[in-house]
């Protein structure tokens, strides 16, 4: 993982999803950033923080910047991706709710270490209907998250748009584009299957204790 990228990402963009944890779907893209210390080979068993929690699994389409964005518009936000993938936007969710309720920032609960397992990047002409494909989250062979991207409040290539008004957004760089509903805790021993378009498919699993 290149030390000096940032991964972007955007909080409440399935409006589901945002109803799930209590909340509205907003009007604006809510942004938040984690660290390239946060990122790791989607393969890695998942560990997280102990004594803080719930560890809650997120899948998003991840989008790797093949240019650098500053202040794009739509068409200059799709040509800038380089390849997509998949990723888990892990969360402890008991802390990200006491952080809440507080007023306070939730980075301790969204960008720790090993908090953003990433697939490798797919190249971008193979998925041409990006916006409109199939995210699938298995845990022990069972359904947990399965939706289209067609769902986002905020569409991909919008969102890159409207992250690279604030943050340059350089080639090594990802955007996650939010979770669908479906969310919940990973536990030890979790077997995990990801699938992107019904075709490109990536496993992991929870460690064991
Ligand atoms: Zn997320």
């Amino acid at each position: 993982m290149n030390p000096t990228a940032k991964a972007v990402c955007i909080a409440r963009n399935y409006a589901a999803h945002a109803e799930e944890l209590g909340h509205q779907a907003p009007q604006k893209p809510i942004f938040f950033i984690k660290p390239a210390s946060a990122m790791r080979p989607f393969a890695l068993p998942i560990r997280w923080p102990t004594n803080q929690g719930a560890c809650h699994f997120e899948l998003e389409l991840a989008c790797f910047m093949g240019k650098k964005l500053v202040q794009a518009g739509r068409q200059e936000a799709k040509e800038g991706i380089g390849g997509y993938g998949l990723a888990l936007d892990l969360t402890l969710r008991d802390l990200q709710k006491r952080l809440q309720q507080a007023g306070r920032p939730w980075e301790m609960a969204k960008a720790w270490d090993g908090s953003l397992p990433l697939s490798p990047s797919l190249p971008f002409k193979d998925l041409p209907e990006a916006e409109d494909c199939l995210l699938e989250l298995e845990i022990n062979g069972e359904t947990r998250q399965k939706e289209r991207t067609s769902r986002m409040i905020t569409p991909i290539f919008d969102l890159i748009a409207q992250a690279s008004h604030w943050f340059t957004l350089n080639p090594g760089d990802i955007v996650l584009t939010g979770t669908p509903a479906g969310v919940g805790p990973l536990a030890p021993g979790d077997q995990i299957t990801a699938r992107l378009a019904g075709q490109w498919e990536f496993k992991t699993q929870v460690a064991d204790s």
